[in-house]
């Protein structure tokens, strides 16, 4: 039996120090697990009072 050497290459959910075969079952992972916290940074719009002048 060989471990995998890439483990430390895998995507890892910082949340809760899992590792994933791919950064999209990590993403699939923390939608269904760490909910309130994707849905956070997906607000990715200016706070109010955050004037962007351009
Ligand atoms: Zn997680």
């Amino acid at each position: 039996m060989v471990l995998p050497l890439v483990d430390q290459h895998r995507p890892k959910c910082h949340l809760c120090n899992r590792t994933f075969e791919s950064v999209e079952k990590m993403r699939q992972h923390q939608e269904a697990d760490h909910k309130d916290f994707v849905d956070f940074h997906k607000k990715r719009e200016p706070a109010p009072g955050d004037v962007t002048v351009f």
